[in-house]
Order: structure tokens, then sequence, then C-alpha cells
């Protein structure tokens, strides 16, 4: 074991604040990574209030963390892929079973063994997993994804879930040249697929609750821009889309989008409000609509995003900031206020 610094919260009602944790030497098949970037998503906070309690309940210390770029550092003996010195990262999991049908097709998301990368069951430590909101963290090399050189690394922290929880839902819904696209909330997840669902080709809309984000949309990729509060943009729009993918963290009303769908259009849920959804079924009985989930995505389609974020040269517009700023980074996530991920420079964490 050897220390490593990080930042925690004690509590569902604490700050983070600075904390010393333990992490494991590497073993055999480890790879260990100083960290450059790390990503801030809206499930951070989430987990970090506990507000999600019933499917994922908080324990504490809790070190958030899941979209980690960084050097490789050292690695065990058996691993093949990697060496020191090389550009990775981290997202949603650091281990799974490896052996169920899940795994074996490359859905380790999927697997019913699978790790997350904070806040879950650790069997090296005894004790929960740890995330990237730290100098340094210690993964199985399975789940270490090879980042292209040539992305700025902060801009490509995200990438690791922002990008593929958008970017697999809109490969599932085979989205492409001519595919009506809406993209419901222009946040960390939103403006991902905005930019993902115009490099593959579709006619994507936004839709916000944000008149002032209007010019930021089309910047990042949108032909249009649907203010949701205006009912009659809405009206115009009815019965029109082929996919829409909702990223909105707070509690709202589905129906309003599912009656944008044509028939046999699909609605993908990712992003995780507190409260449950009231549907009617007539939302979905009309047009013969259907309403999905979609979690992150598995280890091939994440080097795939990668690699087609390389060739596209994808990154996530990003405002850094010293670990220092984390709680206030929180307080404008609540508030819609992101342009559009924050990242922390983990460099201000060894001052
Ligand atoms: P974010 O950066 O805070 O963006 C959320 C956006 O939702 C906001 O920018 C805002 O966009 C919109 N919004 C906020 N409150 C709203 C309200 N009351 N009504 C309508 N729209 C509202 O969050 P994020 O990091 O993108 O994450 C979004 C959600 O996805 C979170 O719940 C997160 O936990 C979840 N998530 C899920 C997965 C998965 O695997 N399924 C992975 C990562 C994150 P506008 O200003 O444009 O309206
Ligand atoms: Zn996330």
């Amino acid at each position: 074991m050897y220390k490593a610094k990080a930042y925690a919260a004690a509590s569902a009602v604490s700050p983070l604040a600075p904390l010393s944790i333990e992490r494991r030497e590497p073993t055999a098949t480890d790879v260990r990574i100083e960290i450059l970037f790390c990503g801030v998503c809206h499930s951070d906070l989430h987990l970090v209030r506990d507000e999600w309690h019933e499917a994922m309940p908080a324990v504490y210390p809790l070190v958030p963390g899941h979209e980690i770029i960084g050097r490789v550092s050292a690695v065990g003996p058996a691993v093949k892929r990697y060496k020191r010195g090389d550009l990775v990262g981290v997202g949603c999991q650091v281990d799974s079973d490896g052996t169920c049908p899940e795994c074996r097709a490359g859905h380790e998301q999927l697997c019913a063994n699978v790790v997350l990368t904070y806040n879950a069951p650790d069997k090296h430590t005894g004790g929960v997993t740890y995330g990237g909101y730290s100098e340094s963290i210690v993964v199985e090399e399975r789940f270490v994804v090879r980042v292209p050189e040539s992305l700025d690394p902060a801009g490509a922290a995200p990438l690791l879930c922002a990008g593929i929880t958008t970017y697999a839902p809109l490969r599932r819904q085979k989205v492409g040249r001519g595919t009506k696209v809406g993209i419901v909330g222009l946040g960390g997840l939103g403006h991902m697929g905005v930019k993902l669902a115009h490099a593959m080709g579709a006619h994507v809309h936004v839709l916000t609750t944000s008149p002032a984000k209007r010019e930021d949309a089309r910047r990042l990729g949108a032909d249009a821009v649907i203010v949701t509060r205006n009912a009659e943009e809405m009206r115009q729009h009815a019965g029109s889309f082929d996919f829409i993918l909702d990223t909105v963290s707070a509690a709202h009303d589905i129906n309003a989008y599912l009656n944008l769908l044509r028939n046999d259009g699909n609605l993908t849920l990712v992003g995780a409000p507190e409260q449950p959804f009231l549907i009617p079924a007539f939302s979905l009985l009309t047009g013969q609509r259907t309403l999905s989930g979609s979690i992150n995505g598995g280890l091939p389609e994440t080097q795939e995003m990668l690699d087609f974020c390389g060739e596209h040269n994808i990154t996530a517009d990003v405002e850094v900031i010293p670990i220092q700023r984390v709680n206030e980074a929180y307080e404008r996530l609540l508030k819609a206020d992101v342009k559009y991920r924050f990242v922390i420079d983990m460099a201000s964490l060894k001052g």
C-alpha cells in the first residue's frame, strides 16, 4: 500500500476536502497512473450527496471521479499493452468478472460483478474503491484505455464518461446522415452528444431550458435549437424526431419529449434524476414509441469512441479548475452553469 493525496466527501452534507488515501501497489496485471486531469460529472454530485440512495447508497469517505486521464508510471510484470509514459484513460469501471457472457461480448458495464471506479467494494483493500479526484490510481490493465496523443488531455478527460455515455446510444440507434436527433440538456453529456451526433452526420437539434445557450449550441454543431419552455417551438417539432437523447440531471416532464418522436422513434434516457418519472401509457402507445436507458459503455466501445474522437479531433469544451474550487463547481452544476465540463487539473493537488 502507498499513500495518495485525494479529495473526499465525509458525508452527504460535507464539502469535498483533502484526504490521504491508501492505494494498492500494482499487482501483476495492474497499471499505476499519475492522474493529470479528472472531469467533474453530475453523477459525482448525485453520489456525494447520496441522491441515489436506493440504487447506490453512498459510503463515506467518498472520493469521486470517473473521467480520468493520466500517464502510466508503473506496470505489473504481466501487463502487455501499456508501458511507462503512455497517455491513458479510466472511465466508470475498474473491474468485472471477465468471464460472463456480457464481459465476453465487451459489455463490461452490464456484468453482474462489475466494480465501479468509486463507491464500490474493493476486493484489494477490503474497503471501497476511490475515484479520480486523486493524484494517482491503480487499475487492472483490462480497464485502461489508450488516449490518442493528438488530443488535448484536459479536453479528453470527459470522453471517459460523458463521451462514451452519449456515443453508445447514438451508435445503438444507428444515428447517421439523415437522422433527426434531439439532445435534451446542454451540459457535460449533452454537449458531447451534440459534437458526436454532428460528427456522425446527423441533423442535430438541441433542446434546452437555457435560451442563452443558443449560440454555443450552434458552435458545438447543432443545426437548430429549441427552447423547451417555449410551447410554440415545441409544437412545431411534434412527431418529427427519429431519436432523442435525454441528459437532464433534474426532475422534468419526459412526456413533452416523447411527444416529439415520430412513429417508432426512440428516446434514450441517460440522465439520472433522483425523482421517478410519471409516464401516461399513451405517450408510448401513440406512435409505438420506445423509451430506453443506457449506462455508459463497455471497453471495446470506449476505445472505439476515443479513436473516433482522435480521428475527428473531438474533445470536450472544458473549464479547467484547481481542485480547491470543486465545491464551487458543484454549485454551478446545479444552476446549469457549466461550459461545458469542469475538469480538475490534478497538479493543483500537489501544492
Ligand atoms: P450537467 O453538466 O449538470 O448537465 C445537465 C443539463 O441538464 C443542464 O446543463 C441543463 O441543460 C439540463 N437541466 C438541468 N436542470 C434541468 C431541469 N430542471 N429541467 C430541464 N433541464 C435541466 O450534467 P451531466 O454531467 O451532463 O449529467 C447529466 C445526467 O446524466 C446526470 O443525472 C448524471 O448523473 C447522468 N449520467 C448518466 C450516465 C449514464 O451512464 N447513464 C453517465 C454520466 C452521467 P440546459 O441548460 O440546456 O437545459
Ligand atoms: Zn459520469
